[in-house]
């Protein structure tokens, strides 16, 4: 099966075959197995060890975006949400659920921030000190660039939150080069081909304020305060144990490909070989090619199309795809992640075209 979801993606046996164990957390062994991933982690996100502390927690993204938005932002404390897309939906929903007062900033969902949208959602709220931004919107496949927002909260002396969970390890993206990034989030199971099971958060530790969370599960502090108490190879409850092992291979795995220029290079193959397949199957796509990301693309469905139906045929013919979609109009989800190659896109567009023709 080739699997085309923008997460969980499709692994690498390797990165499979190191689940296959039993393994005991506390083990010496294991100990400094992870925290090997946290120093890797928190150096791939560019962070500085005087400055971030790499903030694993057990579960889904949502819930990093959950424990990240608590722990650095005091409840009844405004943030503005850029709004373009289902995953800032989803951000709000959790936000506004965790006590913040959540300014959401409506954008286009075909298109990214502008550095102008950044500035009049400041100018218009000037309660909010956090910026919560998804990079890439995984409900379209557009991106919500930090260059270009970074420098105008910067200037502002706002502060940003970014849901890095779609694209992290493909696009390129440096704590180092964004002072006023207190937290980076993304997961396992994305870009860096891991099993899913595990979130994390690079954050500044000087914003991470005991007590805040309101949640003793979610609280990134406490997370960093066990790492420190108990050593950097401890958990605080119950870690996914065989995701961990798996995500240190997909982490070799990643380095030796060659890293986030080779990973996005690759992406980009397969977006370009999917976006062009659907266009010539007839398919129109929700995007334009200069907003198009290399995550996922999304067309149009169309009149009358049976979602399912063609999720269904498709699979029959051993490729997998998303059976839902989170915009406006209806429209069919590719995911172009994950350790798939571009002849498998090419195989996969074939299979497309086909069951379209025979429609
Ligand atoms: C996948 C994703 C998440 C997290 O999804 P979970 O199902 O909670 O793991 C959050 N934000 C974005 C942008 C995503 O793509």
């Amino acid at each position: 099966m080739i699997l085309l979801t923008p997460g969980p993606v499709q692994t690498r046996p390797e990165t499979r075959a190191a689940a296959a164990q039993d393994i005991a957390p506390w083990d010496n062994d294991f100990r400094a197995v992870y925290a090997r991933i946290r120093e890797r982690v928190l150096a791939l996100a560019g962070g500085d060890p005087a400055i971030h502390a790499c903030l694993p927690l057990q579960g889904a993204g949502h819930f990093i975006v959950e424990a990240t938005i608590r722990s650095l932002v005091p409840a009844g404390e405004a943030i503005i949400v850029p709004y373009n897309g289902a995953y800032a939906d989803r951000i709000t929903k959790l936000a506004r659920a965790a006590g913040r007062v959540v300014h959401t900033w409506p954008v286009p969902d075909t298109r990214g921030i502008t550095a102008e949208d950044v500035q009049a959602a400041i100018d218009a709220h000037p309660d909010a000190r956090h910026f919560a931004m998804v990079h890439h919107e995984t409900g379209t496949g557009i991106i919500n660039r930090p260059e270009i927002a970074g420098p105008v909260l910067r200037a502002a002396g706002k502060r940003l939150i970014l849901d890095s969970i779609s694209c992290f390890g493909a696009l390129p993206f440096t704590l180092a080069d964004y002072p006023e990034c207190d937290a980076v989030v993304f997961t396992s199971n994305k870009c860096i081909e891991g099993l899913p099971g595990i979130a994390f958060a690079v954050a500044r530790t000087d914003a991470l304020e005991a007590g805040r969370a309101g949640s003793w599960s979610f609280d990134l502090h406490d997370v960093w305060q066990h790492a420190l108490r108990a050593g950097p190879g401890s958990f605080r409850f119950t870690p996914p144990v065989q995701a961990l092992a798996a995500f240190g291979v997909a982490l070799d795995l990643y380095d030796e490909e060659g890293g986030q220029p080779a990973r996005l290079a690759r992406y980009q193959a397969n977006m370009r070989t999917i976006y062009e397949g659907c266009m010539k199957a007839g398919l129109r796509p929700y995007l334009t090619q200069a907003e198009q990301g290399p995550i996922i693309v999304t067309v149009h469905q169309p009149p009358g199309f049976d979602l399912q139906g063609f999720v269904d045929a498709l699979k029959a013919r051993g490729v997998l795809i998303s059976n839902f979609y989170t915009t406006e109009t209806p429209t069919i989800r590719i995911g172009c992640i994950g350790a798939v190659s571009t002849a498998e896109c090419e195989q996969a567009m074939a299979a497309l075209a086909d069951i379209l023709v025979a429609a």
